[in-house]
């Protein structure tokens, strides 16, 4: 896994978040703010320009460049979680980055996101969505499985969990000022994990 692909990962997530920035806003508008699609697609714009603009010299380069972009850039929620997920992933990689040094940086990243919102799996945010892709990618080292097919599983699994929100009653966030008024919708965070995730895996391909 070389900065190529780390690059391409970015820049289809900033294409993909561009692609349903309408969906992420009307989620958002429906237990929030109605503000993540333009958040992301700001933020995740200004990560692909800075990588183009800057070329890093490695994978952890990329996160580090990706994960700042984001804080300094988007002033929602997400801004803040997403980049202090990529900056601890970017700390966490080691080199050459083989699958089994990706997995652990990734679960690296998201324990931070999930310190610093102290969110758990339940509380129907992004972490409804990461703690799934994190576990399939474990899985797939465990079982010996190609990087591709992982990262299809762990796509999978995010767009399974950030489904699986769409009951929960919201705990952590402004959904949560809705109390039982958030159950019945799709968490949008969880949802452009989903995208972030299918982005890493057609990045792979
Ligand atoms: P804001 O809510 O500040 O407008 P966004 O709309 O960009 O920010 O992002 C909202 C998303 O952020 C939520 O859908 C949820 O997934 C996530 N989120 C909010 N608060 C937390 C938290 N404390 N922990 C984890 N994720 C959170
Ligand atoms: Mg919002
Ligand atoms: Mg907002």
């Amino acid at each position: 896994m070389d900065t190529g692909l780390f690059v391409a990962w970015l820049d289809e997530a900033a294409r993909l978040v561009r692609r349903d920035r309408e969906r992420l806003t009307e989620l958002d508008a429906a237990i929030g703010d109605a503000d993540h699609g333009a958040n992301l697609d700001r933020g995740f714009t200004e990560v692909a320009k800075a990588l183009a603009d800057r070329p890093p010299g490695s994978p952890a380069q990329v996160l580090t460049e990706a994960g700042t972009t984001l804080i300094r850039r988007v002033g929602g929620a997400s801004g803040p979680l997403y980049g202090s997920m990529f900056r601890q992933m970017g700390r966490t990689l080691e080199s050459p980055v083989t699958l089994f040094h990706f997995e652990a940086a990734f679960e690296a990243g998201v324990v931070a996101l999930e310190r610093l919102g102290k969110a758990a799996v339940g509380d129907k945010t992004m972490v409804d969505a990461l703690v799934p892709a994190s576990r399939a990618l474990a899985l797939a080292v465990r079982d010996g499985i190609g990087a591709l097919e992982a990262f299809e599983r762990a796509a999978a699994a995010a767009a399974e969990g950030a489904r699986d929100t769409i009951p929960l009653q919201a705990r952590k966030g402004r959904a949560s000022y809705l109390g039982e008024r958030s159950m019945g919708h799709e968490d949008p965070g969880a949802a452009s994990t989903a995208l972030i995730m299918e982005a890493l895996a057609t990045a792979a391909r």
